[in-house]
This record gives C-alpha cells, structure tokens and sequence, in this order.
C-alpha cells in the first residue's frame, strides 16, 4: 500500500471538536476514492445484547478518553467474557464433550502487523487478555492448552472453574440425549413414561450449538484493533479448535484497510480464511458489507460442487478504516444485527441474510 500509517496526515475536524473527529484527505490505494472522508473513533461487536451493549459502552469510555483500538477491544471483549449467562464466550461458556470449558481467542493489532492467539484454554475467565500478551509480549502468535495456561499463570491471571451450573445441566442433558443406545439417561424400562422431564423443566432445550463475539474498534488515532474470543463449539471433540484463535480466519486486522470478524461453524472459516478475504475484498474497493457477503458467497461456491445443499451458520462482520459498517449471515429468519458506538451513540447495525429461505 502506498500509505503507510506515519504518512497519513490525519487532521482533528472542527466538526465535534475534542471528539476526536477525524479528516484524512485524499488517501490513495484503495480503488474506491474516498477523499475528504470523515471518519471517527467506533467500536462494534457481534453481541447485541445488555451485555453487548455494556460492552460498547465500557470500550467507548476508553476511545473517548483517547485510549487505544487494542485497549477498548480488550475491556468491551472481558465484559462479554465474565457474563455467566452467556453460554457462548469465556466463562459460563458450554463446554467440550467431555463437560470441559476451553477457550478459544485472537487478538490482532493493525497499527503494528501483531497478532497474538490461545486455543484450548481452561481455567481462564478472559483469554482475550491473554490473546493479547500473547501478542504483545511474546514473538509467538499461538499458544494452546497447557502452555497457554502456563503462559496465562506466569502473567498472574488466576485459575477459575468455567463451567457454571447452567452450563453444566446444558451439557448433561445433551449427555443424555445424545444416543438412545448408551447408558446414560432414565433406565430402559421408564424411558417411555419419560419419568425425568420435571428434572430438565428449567432447561427444555439444548441451547444453541454456536456462539462468539467480535469486537473491533478503531481509536482517534486511526489505528484499528479486534478480537475474536469463544468458548467455540458447544460439546466439541476434546482438542478441537475452532476459527477464533486462528488469524486470517475467525479475525483479520490491517491499518491500511479495516477490520473484519467471523462467528459461526469455524470449520468453514478456517478452510474459507475468511476474514482475510473480507480484507482482501475491502482493499479491492468494496465496501464492509459487500465484503461481508462475498465472504459467504464464496464459502458456498466451494460447497456447490461437493454438496449443493450445505448451507453452513456463517456470521460475518467487518468494518473499513472510514468507518464504514457491515454484517451479514449465511442464512436465518431475520437479518443479522451488530452493536456500534460512536460519538452520536449506541446504535444497532442491521446486516442481511445472504441465503434467505436455506435450511
Ligand atoms: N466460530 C466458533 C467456533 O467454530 C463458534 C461460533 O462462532 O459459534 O468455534
């Protein structure tokens, strides 16, 4: 790229003065022009809701104060981490197979081309934090499963047990109904009087099978920062490690163009790179949410020819270094949202379904 980032003048608008406005005049090396563009200090995540929200609030608070992108995504992304209820990210998460929470996260930072990664993390409510040491402090970009731990301890973070009772009774009673012909569940000769239905009346159904957070952010400075952080696939294989912890896949960052994350079945990201084509695709000159949606297309191009049918649960969002917005998902009844905060508020972006009407 012709602009390097100590090249870019960056001039403070007059516009909402001491809001950290931002002018950059004539950038070249994106195909569509965008001169005079007036861009601001944001952040987004894929969760949209009180939590997400609180989360925007609390990164805000640090990119208004003049904080850094890396700063604002790791205390939006710890606050979705420690919500108990949440089931799909850091502590309260579902657990693998065998009832054990492992995490997966990335951290990457687009002013200086790092990137850091756990995967298969126990025992630590916020692996993002620990994604980003991993970045900062280490010249690895991946760490997994006890040399992550190991790594999360020498830094001071404490051991916790993550599975909470909700997520516990989630994961026991997929146990339960996993196969007809093990031994777990009611005794063969009450199974058809269902005797144990009041034992799961709190928990009528196995909750959902996906679940991640993206957040992005870029700071006054113009510097974009993100991170990807899961408790991945509920009940996965021990060891399996999904998209998150994987840069170019569940997250990919640059200065120069913006910023782009996924959530959804990882196996399809990994094999996609997804984020790193809604890079790619962005510096072409389309826009967030045409990238967002030629990341899925191209997904299911690749499947046409071995199963015409899969639609695999794909989200994707992206943001451009003007500020630009987009989200998308693969299929679903309603349109994907994402959470943005600016300086004009807290706001709920509304993406589109690339395949409305698939299974
Ligand atoms: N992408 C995550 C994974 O495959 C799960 C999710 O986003 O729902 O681990």
């Amino acid at each position: 790229m012709k602009n390097s980032i100590s090249r870019r003048k960056f001039v403070t608008s007059t516009l909402g003065a001491g809001t950290g406005v931002l002018i950059i005049p004539n950038i070249s090396g994106l195909t569509n022009q965008k001169s005079d563009k007036v861009i601001k200090p944001m952040i987004i995540t894929s969760h949209t809701n009180d939590t997400g929200r609180n989360a925007m609030e609390a990164g805000w608070e640090i990119l208004k104060a003049g904080g850094t992108a890396v700063d604002a995504v790791e205390k939006a992304a710890n606050i979705i981490e420690v919500d108990p209820e949440d089931t799909s990210v850091g502590y309260g998460g579902l657990p693998n197979e065998h009832g054990v929470v492992q995490l997966d996260s990335s951290f990457m930072d687009g002013k200086t081309y790092s990137a850091g990664a756990v995967a298969c993390l126990e025992n630590i409510k916020t692996p993002s934090s620990v994604a980003k040491l991993v970045m900062q402090r280490t010249d690895h970009v991946l760490l997994v499963g006890a040399g992550a731990l190991e790594f999360a301890k020498a830094w001071g973070f404490r051991e916790e047990n993550l599975l909470t009772e909700k997520a516990r009774k989630i994961w026991l009673r997929w146990k339960e109904e996993l196969s007809p012909s093990d031994d777990w569940g009611v005794p063969e000769h009450l199974q058809n009087i269902r005797k144990n239905e009041a034992y799961w009346k709190d928990f009528p159904d196995i909750e959902h099978h996906y679940g991640t957070t993206n957040v992005l952010a870029i700071d006054i400075n113009g510097d974009i920062a993100g991170c990807t952080t899961t408790s991945g696939m509920s009940f996965k294989l021990n060891g399996r490690v999904g998209d998150s912890p994987i840069i170019g896949a569940g997250l990919y960052v640059d200065n120069e163009v913006g910023a782009a994350g996924a959530t959804g079945r990882g196996e399809d990201v990994i094999k996609s790179c997804a984020s790193y084509y809604m890079l790619l695709k962005m510096k072409e000159g389309r826009t967030p949410q045409q990238a967002c949606e030629d990341a899925l297309h191209m997904i299911i191009d690749r499947y046409k020819k071995v199963n015409p049918g899969f639609y695999p649960g794909e989200k994707f969002v992206a943001i451009n270094k003007y500020g630009e917005l987009g989200c998308a998902t693969m299929i679903g009844k309603s349109n994907p949202q994402m959470s943005v905060r600016t300086e004009s508020g807290y706001s709920k972006y509304e993406g589109v379904v690339a395949y409305p009407g698939k299974p």
